[in-house]
């Protein structure tokens, strides 16, 4: 073979042909070092060749070979697979693969920190025993299998998939862990390098460059073994790959809002398909798709029914708002009061939950009307009061809190509106001056450093009250916990989302969760105006079942996902007259097709985002139709105009 066909990390649909230099013993999958334009960039041999179209004039040779393992084929088959599922460049995909700086530049060491070893005995139940040797059993077959270690919080999930984990290890194996919140996650490493005895390297995008290319190179060679990150762990080029874990499957979080866009549990089974290998999906509250595939047979499922160490869920209530006339800047009801007073004279801990960030999500002038918001976006911008700045929590704008109204110039005439954690902070404060506030939010929480700080000081009783955001929702053992009072109940609910119910449902139980975790008995209550709401009687009843059951009833009648799919098509651009003639040519030139149907074009809720204009089509088709292929031919037939971006979004989420 005289030629290779190398694929670049940069948006590119194919390889390029470049000559092999004599003596050069590159294969496929080597990384190569190659003339582009007036530069070199490292790239992947695609495909050798035997000759090349090219004039031989115009191929540049090979200039470099790395002596790191060739990227696995099946990794290169998993990244064709994705590019082509999502629409994306090929060349996009192999970015998520590969781009890491200086990877190519020196061989390093990879030395993991000292392990503290002290092994814990654990002794599983019979139903976690039934469900480890059934995962073993499957990754000792070392065949494609997909499960749904399904167990409500508490009940020991993670023990289980440990005995999995273990087992891909003895094999000699690299295992993968997926997890929705890198920042939280500390305490999980913790626990699994302590019972595995075995150091995990941990892949998410804090990571500096240095730790980012040792990691990397350590996972391509098969040094490193158990492997725990954020969705991107999922494009590292394992040599040998046994088990992929994916922790909280259910959490929208897996999802890829920008770039290549993804849903990493998705991609994670369609890997562990691709190089036949067992898949778990874990989870306390899974998603109506993950639930469906159980239903069918696609995964199978492995309950765990009881609370480990004898624990009981919390009994969950609704405090009815209605009932209650609260003050404008009171948001905690006389009920909730009391029950928090009750549960730190006890000296137990409180969590109250409110999914939204700063001091309150509106500021408003009383004097003209005129509502703050982001030079940027369709958005109201947020107020956090104890950095004295206005944020936008889409693009990121800040500014200084104004004293007067930007409009009217009226002198203390701003006015929040609505409750943001900072203010519910200062309403309980005042209510409870002695007690010990903390803030877990996103705000406050950046680093897993400061996570492990903050979880410390509640685990040593030095916190009475948290106050948290979604953050606070995700897989923390908290034993003198109690009482979990959610503020707003409703929050969820609105909007349009197709997921919104089931949402909703997955956090308020995730949240309820927390609560009771030890021997103490807790108690959940949540502060709503629909007390009558599906959620809130499914919540109420501790019905999942039913719950998933309504909902799946009502999207296979509206066939929509998982019952049908989706593609959304996103154009964007400074200009909105534009924007919306892009998406209305396009809409114009779509080819009829039996079952598929073309929705828009829509403003996207928020029009504006980041200073540009968005509008959207919807595809809606049938859940058996080629809806790609579908896709790939009608975008041919009206490309955008240059200054006008259009975005493929297969398996749509988030439809802000
Ligand atoms: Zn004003
Ligand atoms: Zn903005």
């Amino acid at each position: 073979m005289s030629h290779a066909a190398i694929l670049l990390p940069r948006a590119v649909n194919k390889p390029f042909d470049y000559r092999i230099p004599e003596g050069m013993q590159v294969t496929e999958g080597s990384y190569v070092q190659v003339p582009v334009g007036k530069t070199t960039e490292w790239g992947v041999v695609w495909q050798l060749l035997a000759m090349s179209d090219v004039p031989p004039e115009k191929i540049k040779p090979i200039q470099n070979l790395s002596t790191l393992p060739p990227m696995p084929a099946l990794t290169r088959q998993f990244i064709e697979w994705v590019a082509n599922y999502t629409l994306s460049p090929l060349g996009n995909v192999l970015t998520m693969a590969m781009r890491v700086p200086t990877i190519f530049e020196k061989d390093r060491v990879y030395a993991p920190k000292n392990l503290i070893t002290k092994e814990m005995p654990v002794t599983l139940s019979d139903e976690q025993t039934q469900a480890a040797d059934i995962l073993r059993a499957a990754v000792d077959a070392k065949k494609y299998a997909a499960f749904l270690l399904d167990g409500i919080t508490g009940s020991g999930k993670t023990e289980v998939y440990l005995e999995a984990i273990k087992a891909g290890l003895k094999q000699g194996l690299q295992v993968l862990v997926l997890v929705p919140e890198i920042v939280l996650t500390q305490p999980l490493i913790q626990r699994l390098e302590e019972r595995l005895q075995l150091p995990a390297t941990s892949w998410h995008s804090n990571l500096t460059p240095k730790q980012r290319a040792e990691r990397w190179q350590a996972i391509a060679k098969g040094e490193a073994r158990l492997i725990v990150g954020a969705r991107s762990a999922l494009f590292l080029p394992f040599p040998k790959l046994g088990l992929i874990i994916v922790d909280e499957e259910h959490e929208h979080s897996f999802k890829q809002e920008e770039g290549v866009l993804y849903h990493g549990r998705d991609m994670a089974v369609v890997r562990a398909h691709l190089e036949q290998l067992p898949i778990i999906l874990v989870s306390a509250t899974p998603s109506l798709e993950t639930e469906t595939n159980c239903q069918s047979g696609k995964y199978t499922r492995l309950l765990l029914k009881a609370r480990h160490g004898g624990a009981t869920l919390p009994p969950i209530e609704t405090i009815d708002m209605r009932q209650h006339r609260m003050p404008a800047k009171q948001f905690v009801s006389p009920h909730l009061i009391k029950a928090i007073a009750e549960t730190i004279e006890k000296r137990e801990q409180v969590l109250l939950f409110l999914n939204r960030r700063g001091y309150a999500p509106l500021t408003l002038c009383r004097t003209c009307g005129h509502r703050l918001k982001c030079p940027n976006c369709s958005a109201w911008i947020v107020e956090h009061r104890a950095l004295g700045k206005l944020q936008c929590h889409h693009c990121g704008y800040q500014s200084r809190s104004p004293k007067n109204c930007p409009e009217c110039k009226a002198e203390d005439s701003l006015h929040a509106v609505g409750p943001g954690v900072e203010r519910l902070q200062e309403e309980i404060v005042e209510h409870f001056p002695n007690a010990r506030v903390a803030l877990f939010t996103s705000d406050h929480i950046a680093t897993p450093k400061q996570a492990e700080k903050l979880l410390s000081e509640i685990d040593a009783g030095k916190i009475d009250i948290i106050i948290g955001t979604q953050m606070v929702a995700k897989g923390h053992h908290f034993p003198n916990l109690t009482l979990v009072g959610v503020i707003d109940a409703d929050l969820g609910l609105e909007g349009g989302d197709l997921r919104a119910s089931e949402k909703s449902f997955q956090m308020m139980t995730q949240v309820s969760g927390r609560a009771g975790r030890a021997e103490k008995k807790g108690k959940v209550l949540l502060q709503t105006y629909n007390p009558d709401h599906p959620v809130m009687k499914a919540l109420i009843a501790g019905d999942r079942e039913n719950f998933l059951k309504r909902e799946a009833e009502y999207r296979r009648a509206a066939a929509v996902p998982p019952f049908g799919r989706f593609a959304a098509i996103i154009f964007s651009g400074r200009n909105e007259s534009e924007v919306k003639q892009a998406a209305t040519q396009l809409r114009n030139a779509a080819p009829k097709q039996a079952g598929t149907q073309v929705l828009g074009p829509a403003p996207a809720p928020m029009t504006q985002l980041k200073g540009k204009y968005r509008y959207r089509l919807l595809v809606k088709s049938l859940k058996n139709s080629n809806l790609q292929q579908y896709l790939r031919q009608w975008l041919a037939l009206a490309p955008p105009p240059s200054a006008i971006q259009m975005k493929v979004d297969i398996d749509p989420y988030s439809f802000m």
